[in-house]
């Protein structure tokens, strides 16, 4: 029996947690049930793996501040609006990344700023973003401002390094558009190295503010065993590791591999990958900024050989492009991990259209309390 669900005083106005009223247990059900009528067809779906504490785990947490009369806001958007509802504390977000923007808002207030307004577009603090290495302790705040200039920067950053020195480092970054884009093109590091560090699988990452990295740390150990474990390396294969980010999968699989390339479109993330491979001694790795699908069209046209390819797209699934050269790459394996089994249906039709075969379906709960479900499906080359 699973414990029942906490009561979250916001559940209603935030929407953030769809599955709110289940008990977990049902939650978990729930979540097998909707891959196994998605994805059910082409192969029986293994059991859910939940969390054995499906609380506080997010390891990036934001807010957005404004004003309400003459007090200072800070909380999360309302499901598909503007309007911010205050939150001081989230079920699912870490607690101490709540205690710190609860710091922040106090300060705001007591330095006399003023939160960003975005009807006028006028204003200084806009959001915060935290992000924590669970596991390395180091936490980032990034404070999202309308303008570049920050009045009393210096006294501001030491009262919150004082009321918060589990801080490594702030930065500041400048968002002054309308746009639903949480941060801007520009940034500057104000306290300590403008990035943290988080252990992974036994390696080290290097996560700055833009990069993507998994929000759920603990589930995300679970689900990359889970895609090596599908991927059957032994040293002797060349992987491509597709939509890669910072490089997780891929130095986390490079000590099994006889090569790994990985290919990513977002340019801060590739830089990190850079840094992540050296930051662990991996010399087998080599990493690409660019579209996937446009990446391995030039593969398949200049013959590249993969034997595994492990792939990780956003929602939206695979680009036609990329899976056309994917049966042209025709690997012998494709482990393919999905945060929308509704793309990965639609994906995995084309695949077994054209040459393979589902060989495992692994749901895991990577976002307890939502409706969001990830799955990690291994195919062979028929
Ligand atoms: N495998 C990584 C990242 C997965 S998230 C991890 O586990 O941490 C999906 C990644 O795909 C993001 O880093 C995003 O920037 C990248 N991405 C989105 N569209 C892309 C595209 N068209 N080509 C390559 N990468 C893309």
């Amino acid at each position: 029996m699973s414990k029942p669900v906490l009561h979250c005083p916001h559940a209603k106005k935030c929407g953030g947690c769809q599955l709110q009223n289940m008990t977990y247990e049902r939650q978990l059900s729930f979540k097998q049930v909707k891959v196994i009528k998605l994805l059910g067809k082409y192969r029986h779906v293994d059991e859910i793996i939940g969390m054995p504490h499906p609380y506080h785990y997010r390891n990036k947490v934001q807010a957005a501040f404004g004003e309400r009369g003459r007090e200072i806001i800070s909380g999360i958007y309302q499901s598909s609006t503007h309007k911010i509802v205050p939150v001081d504390r989230c079920l699912i977000e870490d607690e101490k990344a709540d205690e710190i923007i609860v710091t922040i808002r106090k300060l705001v207030k007591s330095f006399k700023l003023r939160a960003f307004n975005d009807e006028i577009m006028k204003g200084f603090l806009r959001h915060v973003l935290i992000k924590r290495g669970f596991s390395s302790g180091q936490v980032m705040v990034v404070l999202v401002t309308g303008t570049m200039e920050f009045p009393k920067e210096e006294p501001f950053v030491n009262a919150l390094l004082s009321r918060h020195p589990e801080i490594t480092t702030i930065v500041q970054n400048v968002n002054n558009k309308r746009t639903s884009l949480l941060l801007g093109e520009e940034s500057r590091v104000l306290f300590g190295d403008g990035y943290i560090e988080e252990d992974l699988c036994g390696f080290r990452f290097r996560i700055s503010p833009k990069a993507f990295y998994q929000i759920n740390p603990t589930q995300t150990e679970v689900l990359y065993n889970k895609a090596l474990t599908f991927a059957e390396l032994t040293g002797k294969e060349t992987v491509l590791d597709a939509y890669c980010g910072t490089g997780t999968i891929g130095i986390i699989a490079s000590p099994r591999a006889k090569g790994v390339v990985g290919v990513e479109l977002n340019a801060d993330a590739v830089k990190d990958a850079k840094v992540n491979a050296g930051l662990n001694g991996v010399e087998n790795i080599e990493f690409y900024e660019d579209d996937a699908g446009r990446f391995m069209v030039k593969e398949a046209q200049r013959g590249a050989r993969y034997d595994v390819v492990l792939m990780d797209p956003p929602r939206a699934g695979a680009s036609q492009e990329f899976l056309r050269s994917l049966v042209t790459l025709a690997p012998k394996k494709v482990v393919y991990i999905s945060c929308n089994p509704e793309t990965q249906a639609r994906d995995l039709a084309f695949l077994v259209k054209n040459g393979y075969r589902v060989k495992k379906i692994q749901p895991v709960d990577m976002f307890p309390h939502t409706e969001h479900v990830e799955c990690v499906v291994s195919l062979m080359r028929k």
